[in-house]
């Protein structure tokens, strides 16, 4: 990463960029990443690679659904793994979550180096590799959870997630929080809280709340929950999108 200059107008972009490549050497995120990576990055790019003030207010009542639940999960896969270990181990902390590996292609071998990963950034305990739980309605390969994880979590957190397994997740009455970029894909759409905003920025802003609302009262948390819209941030961000407002404040010209 110490190769890109700092100063170099696409910076946050192209460290992005590698730490998915890296990702891929090491094994721990799929070439379907790759492509994963390559969608997102066209709608931060319409987005204005920023976090909207809609999205800020996901992130707020995020972290606040996180701090209420009982059995928060924060799911990883190969690009989370990649792009934001030792943020997302951050986010554990803060709201008390566990972590569990949950691969689209899911090898035993994939969640190993993943968990692996996530425990030289600070994580204690990885779960993902009991695989006893399942999603109903999903196949083996795809439905596969920890019993004691996402199968019992109430809330989860699933970033870049594909619509088949947000709505079924969302068919077992999980509370779901989707980080995606892409207000039109199903995952956001089929979400309680839809993040539209880039993983590596949303995931450190819901921490920064929820750090924020670390000693407010049940009913606060409850009132930031309750006053959050998900079809006005869908609205927000796809209006963000029409407008145009796209040219970053240091454009190439
Ligand atoms: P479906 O309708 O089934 O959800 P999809 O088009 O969303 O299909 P994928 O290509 O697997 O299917 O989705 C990857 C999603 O992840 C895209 O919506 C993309 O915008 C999002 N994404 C990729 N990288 C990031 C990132 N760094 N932060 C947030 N979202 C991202
Ligand atoms: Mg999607």
């Amino acid at each position: 990463e110490t190769e890109i200059p700092e100063d170099h107008p696409r910076y946050a972009s192209l460290v992005t960029r590698h730490r998915i490549e890296a990702g891929v050497e090491m094994g721990i995120t799929s070439k379907q990443g790759l492509i994963a990576q390559g969608r997102g990055e066209a709608f931060d790019y319409l987005l204005g690679e920023r976090t909207l003030p809609s999205a800020d207010a996901a992130e707020r009542a995020a972290a606040a659904t996180l701090l209420a639940a009982d059995r928060p999960v924060l799911s990883v896969n190969g690009n989370v793994a990649a792009l934001a270990p030792g943020e997302t181990v951050a986010l554990a902390e803060a709201v008390d979550a566990d972590i569990e590996v949950n691969l689209f292609n899911h090898t035993d071998e994939r969640v190993r180096r993943i968990a692996a990963h996530l425990r030289d950034h600070g994580a204690d305990d990885v779960k993902g590799l009991a695989a006893d739980g399942e999603i109903p309605g999903l196949d083996h390969a795809r439905g596969t959870v920890d019993a004691d994880g996402i199968e019992a979590a109430d809330v989860v957190v699933v970033p870049l997630e594909d619509g088949d397994r947000a709505e079924a997740l969302d068919a077992m009455g999980k509370t779901e929080i989707v980080i995606d970029l892409n207000p039109g894909s199903r995952s956001p759409r089929t979400a309680d809280i839809p993040i539209i905003d880039n993983l590596v920025r949303a995931v450190p802003n819901v921490t920064a709340h929820a750090r924020d609302l670390a000693d407010a009262s049940a009913a606060e948390l409850q009132a930031v929950a309750d006053g959050f819209d998900p079809d006005a941030t869908l609205a927000a961000a796809e209006a963000a999108i029409r407008e145009g407002s796209f040219a970053t404040p240091d454009d190439e010209n």
